[in-house]
């Protein structure tokens, strides 16, 4: 999203529930602001509850995460699974780095 004033590029800053800001209903709080001319944008998204439900959804798992600690979670997908998601790319970055060594190996061979 582009800033209203100076069409700069906004920086997010942060989500929260309507129940975190204090306003009645369901829905996110996103405030995000302008680097350029340090415009400050709060976006007011409502959501019924059954969309408000879906957006607490762990993307890797598909679970609720809705009623679990932040500390749990990025965004709103488990710690854990964005972990395990993180562990498998390094486990098969490994796994390429490995097979490139034995090629450069079998090429010094050759
Ligand atoms: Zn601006
Ligand atoms: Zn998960």
């Amino acid at each position: 999203m582009n800033c209203y004033h100076c069409e700069t590029e906004l920086i997010w800053g942060s989500d929260n529930t309507f129940e975190d800001a204090g306003i009645d209903g369901e829905g996110i709080l996103t405030v995000l602001s302008c680097p350029k001319c340090e415009a400050y944008v709060e976006v007011f998204k409502e959501y019924d509850e059954e969309e408000y439900n879906k957006l607490f959804e762990c993307s890797i798992c598909g679970e609720d995460t809705s009623e679990i600690d932040y500390d749990y979670l990025v965004s709103t997908d488990h710690l854990e699974c964005v972990l395990d998601v993180e562990q498998k790319k390094i486990d098969s970055d490994k796994k390429e780095k490995a097979t490139e060594e034995v090629k450069e190996e079998v090429e010094k061979e050759e």
